[in-house]
């Protein structure tokens, strides 16, 4: 058994925002690599230099690595060759809140199956985001299903994936640190492994990255802990901004800036706004309060009942998931009864730089208003499509209940804008950001816009006569 491999033969398996930002920054820096999907037209697309969702700039990578380093196929055999494969598949929630790790589990299946015959030392490295003993029971199954020798033939280690949508390719050159756990008493080779990987490849790109070696449980902890604290700082800032609200003369985004400029706070995260969505922080809280319920132990003394309850992640879900529809209590304050008015929504994506609608607040709020029989008229720059895809089958399947021609699509912004009753601005695109109050002015029926992530400067809109509510300010009206 050798300290680390002469030489990686990489492979990755699931290819999303995750694993093909991953697979392609690896292949540049001149590692081979193959990556697996069992979306089959995804890998077409990917063959065909086309990146499958949209991330800024990662197209030009795939497009200089594909069919040269990079290698994608839907052909779990072509592991068969590497020693050491990234899992990056999806780890979404059940119904009630826990973690379904059936992807993840069917794909370490079939690794074990392919490396089966070989005696030499391999790594399995789990990077989709896992609840601590995820991992162990991974590797019992990989025991007891092939008989492999943790350690001996088979090393297992967790690599949590901290990127940011919009943000992959960045993160991934310049990240803020490298999580790596694995058994330090029978496979500590596992962490040199993996460690002296990234080590290299942040060599060749000149970039000093800050590697931390822990046990398996330990790295799959730091990645709730990272998101929960990021999900907390989201609704501490928006319940914040709903306190601001009833207090005369309060402006949330003044008083989360100078409370975010003591650095033992920070500022990342502390804006008002409509809650947080997209394909990780719902579901991370949301499996993390499932999982804190399981590991709760029988507390001792009345005086500890509140040490083991996770009444901090339940707050956060609670307030998150009540958050956008905030939007729709100005308009109701407004209009009372909002039956047929024309309500134009800014914005699909959770956040800016993607078309990920997973989550996204905006879908919320869009299906409240059709429930409420109004005329939802829609644009998002990039996931126009997405959206279109995700309204026309939940229609179809009757889980909305409404007329297909109640929401309207549209092209570019101004089409929204045009005859609206009122406009919510659900993300923060700098396309909604540059628009003037004169535009809402001109072309809406009522000019009454809603603020749902601070992008205006809304004393212009009351000068303007736009009728403005921003979420965590008081008395505008
Ligand atoms: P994704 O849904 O975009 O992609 C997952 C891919 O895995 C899909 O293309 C799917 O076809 C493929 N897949 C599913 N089962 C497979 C199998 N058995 N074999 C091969 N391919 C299979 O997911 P993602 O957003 O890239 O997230 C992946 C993991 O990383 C998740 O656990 C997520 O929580 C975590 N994560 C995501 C982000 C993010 O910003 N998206 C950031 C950090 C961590």
């Amino acid at each position: 058994m050798s300290s680390t491999f002469i030489d990686y033969k990489i492979g990755v398996v699931g290819l999303g925002f995750v694993g093909l930002t991953v697979a392609t920054l690896l292949a540049h820096a001149g590692f081979k690599v193959v990556g697996i999907d069992i979306d089959r037209s995804k890998i077409n697309l990917i063959k065909e230099k086309k990146t499958p969702f949209y991330e800024p700039s990662l197209e030009k990578y795939i497009n200089e690595t594909i069919d040269k380093t990079l290698l994608v196929s839907s052909n779990y055999d072509l592991l068969g060759e590497t020693n050491i494969v990234f899992i990056t598949v999806g780890t979404p929630t059940k119904p009630h809140g826990e973690q379904d790790i059936e992807q993840v589990e069917n794909a370490v299946i079939n690794i074990g199956n392919i490396w089966r015959n070989s005696n030499s030392y391999r790594v399995i490295v789990i990077k989709s985001t896992v609840l601590p003993g995820t991992t162990r029971k991974i590797i019992e199954k990989l025991v007891s299903t092939y008989g492999y020798r943790i350690g001996e033939n088979l090393g297992v280690a967790v690599n949590p994936e901290f990127l940011r949508e919009g943000y992959a390719v960045e993160d991934t050159l310049r990240p803020s640190r490298i999580i790596v756990g694995c058994d330090e008493y029978r496979d500590k080779n596992s962490c040199t492994i993996v460690s002296n990987l990234w080590r290299e490849f942040y060599r060749r790109i000149n970039i000093n990255a800050p590697i931390i070696e822990m046990s398996i449980e330990e790295a799959e902890l730091v990645k709730y802990s990272s998101n929960v604290f990021l999900a907390m700082k989201i609704s501490f800032a928006n319940y914040i901004a709903n306190i601001c609200e009833q207090i005369p003369n309060c402006d949330a985004v003044k008083v989360l800036k100078a409370t975010g400029l003591d650095p033992r706070i920070g500022l990342n995260h502390l804006n008002p706004g409509l809650g947080y969505g997209g394909s990780c922080l719902p579901k991370d809280v949301k499996a993390f309060i499932s999982y804190s319920h399981r590991v709760k132990p029988r507390q001792l003394i009345n005086e500890t009942t509140y040490c083991y309850e996770p009444l901090i992640l339940e707050s956060i879900d609670k307030l998150n998931n009540s958050q956008p529809y905030r939007a729709l209590e100005y308009l109701i304050r407004e209009y009372g009864d909002l039956s047929n008015k024309v309500i134009g929504i800014l914005g699909l994506a959770y956040k800016p730089g993607t078309d990920d609608i997973r989550e996204s607040v905006s879908l919320k709020i869009i299906e409240k208003l059709l429930e409420m029989n109004t005329i939802v008229k829609v644009h998002d720059p990039k996931a126009l499509e997405n959206a279109r895809k995700y309204f026309m089958e939940r229609i179809e399947k009757g889980e909305v209940k409404a007329e297909r021609s109640r929401i309207v699509f549209c092209n570019n912004y101004l089409d929204v804008i045009k005859n609206s009753d009122a406009v919510i601005v659900t993300t923060d695109w700098n396309e909604y950001r540059n628009i003037k109050p004169d535009e809402y002015l001109e072309y809406m029926n009522i000019p009454i816009v809603v603020d749902g992530r601070r992008i205006y400067n809304y004393r212009e809109f009351i000068k303007k006569g736009v009728k403005i509510y921003a979420i965590g300010l008081s008395n505008v009206s």
